[in-house]
């Protein structure tokens, strides 16, 4: 196989401050196949710790307790550097945007920005939530706006002072219609030493279509579709967003909102294609299914599309059986996603209970249905 990938952007891509969380399954299996090694900076994470603002702690807000996960926290932008490492500069096109593609006889004619046309025996669509790839696939699952926004920031390690309440844990903080989260991250230049990681957190808030539209129209008067980068968001919104937060949060997580600086956020969208190909042109990444993050399925979504692709590439006699074969195993995984993000929705978004009420019995048996998903999804 000789991939070449074309790359819309022009400019190297960067982390813009955020983290990933992805399952420590997930994390072995990217270093076994090769994409990542044993060096990569990781935080791990083996407690999610619950609690909601109760008169008892205004402080820490009562607690129902931890259950035990296994997760580790990683950055974007090292990830994405791992990955592009492996991919011949040669075979790497940045500024050239893909404006088409048609199926022809045995092949996919692949049509540039600049009017240029290449062939190709299988074209791969991995260009995210915003997907021209799924417009020309499967037309009739466009994403839909899912009513909440996340608001994101991140803090410096040091700026916390005592961070143990952060050691292996990813505190949740559960309110009516959302949730508040943190955790720490190996820091931009991937050092993992106490005192040295970011803290990052995001809080999932309901938001009529009207009222994004708002929160997306950046200092410059410029209006962004779905998601404001670091630095963008207007004073006025965010210091609303401070505002709106400090009710809904005990007071040493409103005191870490208080003090970031150039937050960020995005609207969550989703969407299940029932179709992953059409004839050779394919489905890959926020392209195919998209989901809500808190599933933290992004980068195990990505990796089973390719990795299932190159396997049944090599397995199948012809190129038409093996996308038949691989088309197939993307629906399950898809309807695994959207099962793992309806259990996910309504735990976390939708009935969020308030969990200083909650017993650490009671929140294990709130908590076994989304960690049965989880297995069933990502192993
Ligand atoms: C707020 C938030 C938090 C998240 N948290 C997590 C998490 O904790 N764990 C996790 O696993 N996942 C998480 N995700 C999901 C994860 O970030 C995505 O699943 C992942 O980034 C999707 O990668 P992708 O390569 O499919 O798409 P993208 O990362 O969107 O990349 C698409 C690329 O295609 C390029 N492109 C677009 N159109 C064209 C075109 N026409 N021609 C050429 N190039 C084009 C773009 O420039 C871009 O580089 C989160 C997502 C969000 C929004």
């Amino acid at each position: 196989m000789q991939p070449t990938v074309f790359e819309r952007s022009g400019s190297v891509l960067k982390d813009r401050g955020a983290g990933l969380g992805i399952p420590t399954a997930v994390a072995v299996a990217l270093r076994d196949q090769g994409f990542i090694d044993d060096g990569f900076p990781h935080v791990s994470i083996r407690a999610l710790t619950h609690s909601s603002v109760s008169g008892k702690d205004a402080h820490y807000g009562g607690m129902a307790g931890s259950v035990p996960t296994f997760l580790e926290a990683i950055r974007w932008g090292h990830l994405f550097d791992h990955l592009r490492s492996l991919v011949p500069d040669d075979d790497y096109k940045t500024g050239r945007a893909v404006a088409d593609a048609q199926n022809e006889g045995d092949e996919v004619k692949v049509t540039l920005d600049d009017g240029s046309v290449e062939y190709y025996d299988i074209a791969v669509f991995a260009d995210g939530y915003h997907s021209l790839g799924r417009s020309i696939v499967c037309p009739t699952h466009q994403p839909r706006y899912q009513g909440y926004f996340i608001w994101r920031g991140t803090l410096p390690e040091q700026e916390l002072g005592d961070s143990s309440l952060f050691d292996e844990t990813l505190q949740r903080v559960g309110f009516p219609g959302g949730h508040f989260f943190a955790y720490l991250l190996p820091n931009e230049s991937g050092s993992t030493t106490v005192g040295d990681r970011d803290l990052n957190w995001g809080v999932f808030l309901p938001l009529t279509a009207d009222e994004l539209a708002d929160h997306l129209l950046d200092r410059e008067g410029i209006q962004h579709e779905l998601s404001l980068p670091p630095g963008r968001m207007r004073v006025e919104i965010e210091k609303k967003l401070k505002q709106k937060v400090k009710p809904l949060l005990p007071g040493y997580y409103a005191d870490i909102v208080a003090r970031s600086r150039n937050t960020f956020g995005q609207g969550i969208v989703a969407t299940i294609p029932d179709v992953y190909r059409r004839g050779r042109i394919c489905l890959a990444g926020d392209a195919g299914s998209l989901v809500p993050p808190f599933t933290t399925s992004g980068v195990f979504k990505g990796m089973k599309n390719g990795v299932e692709l190159i396997t049944a590439l090599a397995s199948e006699r012809d190129i038409d059986s093996a996308l038949g074969a691989w088309e197939e195993e993307q629906q399950k995984a898809g309807e695994g996603l959207k099962h793992l993000s309806d259990v996910m929705t309504d735990k976390l978004i939708a009935s969020v209970p308030d969990f200083s009420t909650l017993s650490e019995a009671d929140l294990i048996e709130w908590w076994s249905a989304i960690q049965l998903t989880l297995e069933e999804t990502m192993g």
